[in-house]
């Protein structure tokens, strides 16, 4: 019985290339619950994915191989079996029961270590780019599961939109919410470790500097903002429980908040486990001023106006 694939060889360049692109996410509402006994967090998040895409490439050859331009390329992204991108062209493989032979190239629109799920959202790209180089057939329920083994924000890359996420993030509930809603992200200079602004959340919460039940909280309202509006009203519902602790790492990310409402945002918040600072405007033109003004400011390393939901990890043209 033919079954839905995640890519078909339609796509294959003549060059024998296959590219795929995967977007940025924000967590519109982030609330984190205890530590597991697997050292993970419980969470419940509302992700929203945004205009801002990475693409990956994968061309026929012997063995893996891995190339990296764009943002971080050099510097924080590394460029062999440390990258997800290759840990995903691995488990595929393997998966599959093929020989992992590809040339992979990344190039990087999403900052590294920013909040932004980045290399996430490559390892979703790369999925889909090799499932239909090598000719793998694996449905989207392959490649979610896949995508789950590389890190709990792979699955969300791979699906897009607007969804909510429970357990570490990966077990999704997608949204039918398609109302665009226009965002300014703020990239600072240097990026935060997801893991250390954990560990600052659970510094914070044992010294009774961070009550449990202050949080995020459910994020119901922040779902029916977002798929009904109005703007102003979503705004008072974004809520992130890294805030704290990635503030205490980083009191310079104040200023980039302020900066954000300063510049017109209706509200801003931390996205995810930062320090990268993602305000909501009105509308596109709203965005493209606000960006303006933060870059005369130089508020921010950089700054980007987007908009969501756009689809999640899909093969170009
Ligand atoms: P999170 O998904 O935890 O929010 P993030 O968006 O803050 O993560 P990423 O851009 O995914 O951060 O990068 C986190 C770290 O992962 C980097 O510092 C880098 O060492 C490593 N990494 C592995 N693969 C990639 C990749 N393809 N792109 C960027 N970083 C990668």
């Amino acid at each position: 019985m033919p079954h839905a694939t995640a890519g078909g060889p339609g796509r294959i360049h003549g060059d024998g290339s296959v590219t795929a692109h995967a977007p940025a996410k924000i967590n519109v509402h982030l609330a984190v619950g205890p530590l597991r006994a697997d050292g993970f967090h419980e969470l419940i998040t509302v992700y929203l994915a945004v205009s801002l895409l990475d693409s990956v490439t994968a061309w026929p050859d012997d063995g893996l191989s891995l190339t990296v331009t764009g943002e971080g390329a050099g510097g924080d992204v590394p460029t062999d079996s440390r990258n997800l991108v290759w840990q995903a062209a691995e488990l595929l493989a393997r998966h599959a029961g093929v020989r992992a032979d590809a040339a992979l190239h990344i190039d990087k629109s999403i900052p590294a270590a920013a909040g932004l799920a980045g290399g996430s959202a490559d390892a979703a790209a790369a999925l889909v780019a090799l499932d239909a180089l090598w000719g793998t057939r694996c449905t989207r329920g392959d490649l979610a599961g896949l995508a789950a083994r590389l890190g709990s924000d792979v699955p969300f890359s791979l699906v897009g939109g607007v969804a909510l996420g429970t357990g570490r993030g990966e077990q999704l509930s997608p949204s039918l919410s398609r109302r665009r809603t226009d965002w300014v992200l703020g990239v600072a200079g240097t990026g935060l470790s997801t893991p250390t602004v954990y560990r600052e959340l659970d510094r914070l919460r044992a010294a009774g500097r961070f009550a449990a039940d202050a949080g995020a909280g459910q994020p119901d309202d922040v779902l029916t903002a977002l798929r009904d509006g109005p703007d102003a009203t979503l705004a008072g519902f974004l809520a992130n429980d890294l805030q704290a602790p990635a503030l205490e790492l980083r009191p310079d990310l104040r200023a980039g908040l302020a900066a954000m409402s300063g510049a017109g945002a209706l509200g801003a918040l931390v996205s995810g486990s930062g320090p990268t600072v993602a305000g909501l405007v009105e509308d596109a033109d709203a965005a493209a001023g606000t960006a303006d003004a933060l870059v005369a400011a130089g508020a921010f390393r950089l700054v980007h106006a987007v908009h969501g939901p756009v689809p999640g990890a899909r093969l170009a043209g």
